[in-house]
């Protein structure tokens, strides 16, 4: 029998040469595949002989660049909780789950690290799989296509230049390398306090990244037109946390993130809605619980 290994019939990595592998309490790993430790196809060369007239052409071996990408990968910084997401795993539950996939999907194989490329911005309400699709679309690019790129959450991001104060470090040793990145992702955009401050590393971050021509992807769960937010049902005792709460997530996104900044997302993506009406975790856990999911 003919050796195994090494081909699209490998059922760990499907041919792909790299397995990604969720670790709880880290980002999200890959690693070579087993079938890739020495390649049988190229010799290690990279390029493979394709029998062609007049003559042999040489072709790219898929195991081209493989551990440069993925070493790309696992520098994303992608949480564990999501670490599995790609597009293949990325389930389409209503009409805007598939305009979602199609847009970032478009993005992704439309990339091209020498000119700019718009991004994209995902909008509407927690666990319809905004941070999903993020994450698959960094996923493709790095692994794929040998693209560096970044993920943060940006309230993480505050507090990690919050620290670096504590530790005399400017902000700037915190933003350089997300400043940098050729393609960066910002989660839970809008969910800081909004201060003076928060803004203005915001708009420090994406003005930089938007004057260098490098692309940003977002995602937020404020709504990018006015819209009423229903009361929960079933609630009687109106707190006034609860009130607080509700008019926070009637607030649209430019008011969130303030005007200068948002007519700057206008300019650097195209807004896409992802809200398909209702929580997909709650039916996934059946208990309401973001369990392992995300966003
Ligand atoms: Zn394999
Ligand atoms: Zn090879």
């Amino acid at each position: 029998m003919a050796e195994p290994s090494h081909s699209a019939g490998c059922r760990e990595c499907s041919g792909t040469g790299y397995v990604v592998e969720q670790v709880l309490g880290h980002t999200a790993r890959a690693r070579r595949c087993a079938c890739y430790a020495a390649c049988p196809s190229c010799g290690g060369s990279g390029y493979l002989l394709v029998s062609s007239v007049p003559s042999p052409v040489a072709q790219v071996c898929p195991c081209r660049h493989l551990d440069e990408r993925i070493s790309l990968f696992n520098r994303v910084g992608i949480p564990a909780a999501i670490a599995l997401a790609s597009f293949d795993s990325f389930r389409s539950w209503s009409p805007d789950h598939a305009a979602s996939k199609a847009a970032a999907e478009d993005f992704a194989h439309k990339f091209r690290s020498d000119q700019p490329t718009k991004g994209f911005l995902l909008y509407g309400r927690p666990g319809a799989g905004k941070t999903h699709l993020l994450s698959a679309a960094l996923r493709y690019l790095s692994l794929e296509k040998r693209v560096p790129c970044r993920y943060v959450e940006f309230m993480l991001l505050l507090s990690d230049i919050r620290a670096g104060f504590d530790s005399n470090r400017g902000h700037m040793e915190v933003l350089r390398p997300l400043i940098q990145v050729p393609v960066l992702a910002i989660d839970e955009l809008g969910k800081e306090r909004g201060t003076d401050w928060e803004r203005s590393m915001l708009d420090e971050l994406i003005s930089r990244r938007f004057n260098s021509g490098l692309t940003t992807l977002f995602a937020t769960n404020y709504f990018v037109e006015d819209r009423a937010v229903p009361e929960t049902p079933g609630r009687v005792v109106r707190t006034r946390s609860a009130e607080f709460q509700r008019d926070a997530e009637s607030m649209t996104l430019a008011q969130r993130v303030g005007d200068r900044v948002y007519s700057r997302l206008n300019e650097m993506c195209v807004f896409v809605k992802l809200d398909p009406g209702h929580d997909l975790r709650k039916d996934r856990t059946g208990s309401g619980s973001a369990g392992f999911w995300k966003g």
